[in-house]
């Protein structure tokens, strides 16, 4: 039996389907899985038979993909139905619910979602999602889930993402690990001292930020543990990325001293989501404490009882931090330390320089890797000083590590500041 690909499912067809679906009995469910899972996977050999261009997956993270399980498993149902062999039961569509709501914590085999306005609502993850899990559900996901009489409520969807922090999986580089999902911002924590400023490290965050579609902020925290010609040293320092436009706002975050100010920071961060990455011991949840004291995050301090001085949990969830403004939310995504270069291709490093984006159009060929080309405008600006050469330097070096394809085990390595103890 062959499965239309087109037209595709509109919203309401879907909602109607998924709630049959849910009523169906469990075995019937199972049938239908099976047989979504065989003709997917037909479906797949066929195409890559095919040549690669004619893929009509969807693109995600600049990898083709088929379409999700749960396309296929509707499509069959659909086509059921409509030759009358779908039995449904009157009671069992009475008792299951269609809903959609934020999901604010995530675990390998659950999630809270919050439906708008009302309580979260602890969901197991279908079989389908809780095998990807670190890829196909983040935290800040709007996620589909069903109510039913019979069982745990289940996220059986997510729905697109607006913009993803990701990673590769230290495991295995190829595959990308979403870690949030719908963030804003992405705050950039570096501290002045212990361990001291490595500009260098916020190329990378950058990238990776800029890549997963959000805006960067970089946070310069501890403060207070320099004078004025440390902070002017460093203000000095981080001037390329304030030239790039890119906000640098300083902190303080001291949570035995009470030392705190994170007035610069909270303004960028009203009614927004956002994600705090940067190397451990700089201060991450510090500042979120520092932002709402009763989130009570763990830090250095208590953390440091644990003999490795590393979070075990795997857990990552959503704070709210009021503010009469506007609600900001954080997600914290604890053992998350290193954000490699993802899947990222030497051509699109391009684009993830935003000081380059406006000259390159100026630049004479229109596929200039402003490496050695005549009549680059990035070399140019460069020459001129309107860039600053350390920020184009790390581009040539970040260049030549995506095309030697240098392990990010090795990167890290190289990246990581020095021990202190
Ligand atoms: P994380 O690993 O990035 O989450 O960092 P933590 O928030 O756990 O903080 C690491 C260490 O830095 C802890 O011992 C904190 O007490 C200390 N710390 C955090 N913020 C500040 C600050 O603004 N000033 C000073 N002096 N120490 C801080
Ligand atoms: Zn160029």
């Amino acid at each position: 039996m062959a499965v239309s690909y087109d037209p595709p499912l509109n919203p309401k067809q879907r909602r109607e389907l998924e709630a049959a679906l849910n009523a169906l009995p469990k075995k019937d469910r199972d049938r239908l899985f099976d047989a979504a899972r065989r003709q997917r996977s037909d479906a797949q050999k066929r195409r890559r038979a095919k040549s690669r261009e004619t893929i009509d997956g969807e693109r995600v993270g600049g990898k083709s993909r088929p379409d999700p399980l749960i396309d296929w498993v509707l499509r069959l149902l659909a086509e059921e139905r409509k030759r009358g062999h779908s039995e449904e039961s009157h009671h069992a569509t009475q008792s299951s619910d269609l809903h959609e709501g934020l999901v604010i914590g995530l675990t390998r085999r659950w999630a809270r979602v919050r439906p708008d306005g009302a309580e979260p609502v602890g969901c197991r993850l279908s079989a389908d999602l809780a095998s990807r899990q670190q890829s196909d559900i983040a935290v800040g996901d709007r996620a589909v889930f069903t109510t039913q009489t019979d069982g745990d409520p289940e996220v059986v969807r997510v729905l697109p993402r607006r913009t993803v922090l990701s990673r590769p999986d230290p495991r295995d580089p190829r595959t990308e690990r979403v870690v949030a999902a719908n963030i804003d911002a992405v705050v950039i924590v570096v501290s002045l001292v212990s361990p001291p400023l490595h500009p260098r490290l916020i190329d990378r965050y950058l990238v990776a930020i800029e890549h997963g579609g959000a805006v960067p902020i970089i946070a310069v925290n501890k403060a207070d543990l320099a004078d004025a010609d440390g902070l002017r040293a460093a203000e000095e320092r981080l001037s390329p990325y304030r030239d790039a436009g890119i906000p640098v706002v300083f902190c303080k975050a001291h949570p035995e001293t009470g030392e705190r100010d994170v007035s610069a920071l909270r303004e960028r961060l009203v009614g927004r989501t956002c994600a705090f990455v940067g190397h451990s011991g700089v201060g991450k949840s510090s500042l979120a404490n520092a932002l709402d004291p009763t989130l009570r995050l763990e830090t250095g301090a208590v953390r440091g009882q644990d003999l490795r001085g590393r979070h075990t949990t795997t857990s990552s969830a959503m704070h709210f931090v009021p503010d009469p403004r506007g609600e900001i939310r954080v997600i914290d995504t604890p053992g998350v330390r290193y954000f490699g270069l993802a899947d990222i291709t030497p051509d699109e490093l391009r684009w993830m320089f935003p000081e380059f984006v406006d000259l390159a159009w100026d630049c004479k060929f229109t596929d200039c890797t402003h490496e050695h080309e005549p009549g680059c405008a990035v070399k140019a600006a460069v020459a001129d000083g309107l860039i600053a050469s350390v920020r184009y330097e790390t581009y040539l070096r970040l260049l030549e590590e995506l095309r030697t394809g240098k392990p990010p085990g090795e990167i890290t390595e190289r990246i990581r500041p020095p021990r202190e103890d």
